[in-house]
């Protein structure tokens, strides 16, 4: 089953074959890197990494942009040429050197004081809580009950980003404090889109933090871009992730044969346009 690809989304994928300035951005938890335990034993799918790599060597800009701090992002996929955002699009990783955007480095303190709130409660066993300078996430995957450390944390994130003037984010067994900021995946997305001038692109995802992602997509599509919202879907996949995005894979094996036959076509089709012109 993982290198078939559903003909409908190849399809879809085909016109983008033939786009010079393309973008390949993707998410990386649930997306390129199955869901794990914790978020230090994820680990990136080698032939999704394969794939990322091999379009870095066809004329394509590849980015990845996750939830996770953006040096944290690079440490995972490892891989030389690709452009990393982390903390969902609040900062940028060039060359060694992690560059948040300027708006959100007051919040840094406010982020901490928050999860010092947080630690005053009665915590559910379980609860990872990761501070990530500007953002934080709290992960209540290996609680016992998910469904009613969901529903306590939900309360208690809800009044402490209230006093810290911060907004919350819930997503796939995680809740993300983040600053009130318009910057999310998808300025981030539009900001790869403006700077490398490029005429399409497309975004996998699996999360509500993608959706922004996804929208960008559909916003540029109506100002003649070709571009294409994959939403990568399990189990957990939000609702809003498979209302918003154009076509889906399952899982990350699906993405996995998505980008593999992706990476090949586009491949071929430059070495065979070089060959031609
Ligand atoms: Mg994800």
């Amino acid at each position: 089953m993982r290198n078939s690809l559903d003909p409908r989304v190849r399809g879809a994928l085909e016109p983008l074959l033939r786009v010079q300035r393309l973008g390949v951005f993707t998410d990386i938890d649930g997306t390129i890197s199955p869901i794990a335990p914790t978020p230090a034993a994820a680990v990136v799918d080698r032939a999704c990494r394969d794939a990322l790599q091999r379009l870095v060597g066809s004329s394509t800009r590849v980015a990845a942009v996750s939830g996770r701090a953006a040096a944290d992002a690079q440490a995972m996929v490892g891989l030389d040429g690709l452009r990393y955002i982390g903390n969902h699009g609040l900062e940028w990783w060039a060359d060694g050197v992690t560059m948040p955007a300027p708006a959100a480095v007051p919040y840094v303190a406010a982020i901490a004081a928050a999860l010092a709130d947080l630690a005053h409660y009665d915590l559910p066993n379980g609860v990872l809580i990761e501070n990530k300078g500007v953002t934080a996430s709290v992960h209540y995957r290996l609680a016992a009950d998910q469904a009613a450390a969901a529903a306590l944390l939900g309360t208690w994130l809800a009044a402490i980003c209230q006093d810290h003037g911060l907004r919350l984010w819930p997503g796939r067994m995680i809740y993300e404090l983040r600053p009130p900021l318009q910057l999310n995946k998808g300025t981030a997305l539009a900001d790869l889109l403006r700077e490398d001038a490029l005429d399409g692109a497309i975004f996998l995802g699996d999360d509500t933090t993608d959706v922004d992602g996804f929208m960008t997509l559909h916003y540029a599509r109506a100002a003649g871009l070709q571009t294409l919202a994959i939403g990568v879907l399990s189990a957990e996949t939000p609702e809003v992730v498979r209302e918003t995005c154009d076509v889906a894979v399952n899982g990350v094996a699906g993405a996995a044969a998505l980008l593999t036959w992706f990476a090949a076509q586009r491949a071929n089709f430059w070495e065979k346009d070089r060959q031609i012109g």
